[in-house]
């Protein structure tokens, strides 16, 4: 879709512009755009310039709507508001004379905007889009470090095969909805404006089954499992969320199917903890390998690495293994692994090691007594 311009922009007036202005611009520009007051190859560009300064002044002759642009612009705006809704608290009044007569059978709306309000003004197929699915998937650390490639079973809705979503029986016709005489629409006047919707009975289709497909009943749609190849990239979490295009549910009458997101939820690996794109692990060392320093093995994530611990390495000390953390979904590159050594003393001695830390004590090693002697003198 091509980029919304500012509405300001559009109608050429300043952002502080009071209702008068606006309402005088957005005469002057309907005037010169008017559809009606083009050649006609100019038809098609003139209506789309109309469609735009109207959905402008929609907006910003709108005291609510106008402060939600202006605090949060478009995205305000068409996140609250369809585009049906956008027109229908505008003050059009004042502007008899534009839409009388036109070239739309007196009715700017169904002709201009038609398609805004949901598949033109109901003449052929209303098809749509269908919904949208979520899928939880749960991945171990390892299946994400790598990446891998996984299987999806759904039970989900797809196009019927037989009548291509038309849901009649190929070859047997259709025949005219009996309550809005095949238009698709029903119409409701507000004040100046008629504006319609899509007919209850019919869909907005405009026409309706004589004979119902056998395989889906008529409903175009049929419900079946399928099994769905999803690649998983490396790197991601908890929470990701991966789009597999068009394997939601089927659409109406045809229309595309929804698509399916595949939601990331890791499994709790046995000895590495994950956060962002680190991992942590606590490596526990015994109080020689502490005090004398040494080399100690830890597991990494797809190996295992020596890592040097220095003589004096106190308990609960943080060591960095940079580059050895999980490949980052959004750029290049991998985050750490930390590991942070805890001590552990013997539960146990033999007669031996007894001895042996007893003349270590009797060295001067266990003394604990200067320990406090700062604290009480
Ligand atoms: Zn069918
Ligand atoms: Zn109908």
């Amino acid at each position: 879709m091509a980029v919304k311009r500012d509405y300001y922009e559009v109608l050429g007036v300043s952002r502080d512009a009071q209702v008068d202005e606006i309402k005088k611009t957005y005469r002057k520009l309907a005037v010169k755009y008017h559809p009606d007051k083009v050649p006609d190859e100019q038809k098609k560009a003139s209506e789309e310039k109309f469609k735009e300064i109207s959905e402008a002044y929609a907006v910003l002759s709108d005291t609510k709507k106008r402060s939600q642009y202006d605090q949060f612009g478009h995205a305000g705006i068409d996140g609250a508001y369809s585009s049906e809704d956008i027109f229908r608290g505008a003050d059009f009044s004042g502007f008899e004379d534009l839409f009388r007569g036109s070239g739309f059978g007196g009715n700017v709306f169904e002709g201009i905007f038609g398609d805004f309000f949901g598949g033109g003004s109901g003449r052929g197929q209303r098809t749509s889009r269908g919904v949208d699915l979520e899928y939880a998937m749960g991945l171990t650390l390892e299946e994400s470090y790598s990446g891998t490639e996984k299987t999806v079973e759904l039970y989900h809705t797809v196009t019927c095969r037989k009548c291509g979503g038309s849901g009649s029986e190929p070859g047997s016709d259709t025949k005219a909805c009996p309550q809005c005489n095949g238009t698709g629409r029903l119409g409701y006047n507000r004040g100046l404006f008629s504006f319609s919707q899509p007919c209850g009975q019919c869909g907005g289709a405009g026409k309706v089954i004589t004979n119902p497909c056998k395989k889906c009943g008529g409903r175009g749609k049929v419900k079946e499992s399928s099994k769905i190849s999803v690649k998983i990239p490396a790197g991601v979490n908890t929470g990701t969320s991966i789009r597999v295009r068009e394997k939601g549910e089927a659409g109406e009458l045809g229309g595309p199917s929804g698509d399916l997101y595949i939601v990331i939820k890791l499994e709790p690996h046995a000895l590495l903890t994950r956060r962002n794109d680190d991992l942590y692990l606590e490596a526990p060392i015994s109080f020689t390998t502490a005090a004398l320093g040494g080399e100690i093995e830890v597991p990494t994530i797809n190996s295992k690495v020596r890592m040097k611990v220095p003589s004096g390495t106190q308990p609960d000390k943080v060591f960095r293994l940079p580059g050895k953390g999980m490949p980052s979904l959004h750029h290049r590159g991998r985050g750490d692994q930390f590991v942070k050594v805890t001590v552990r003393v013997p539960v146990k001695l033999n007669s031996q090691q007894r001895k042996l830390l007893e003349e270590y004590e009797q060295a001067g090693g266990g003394n604990n007594k200067n320990i406090f002697k700062k604290m009480f003198g």
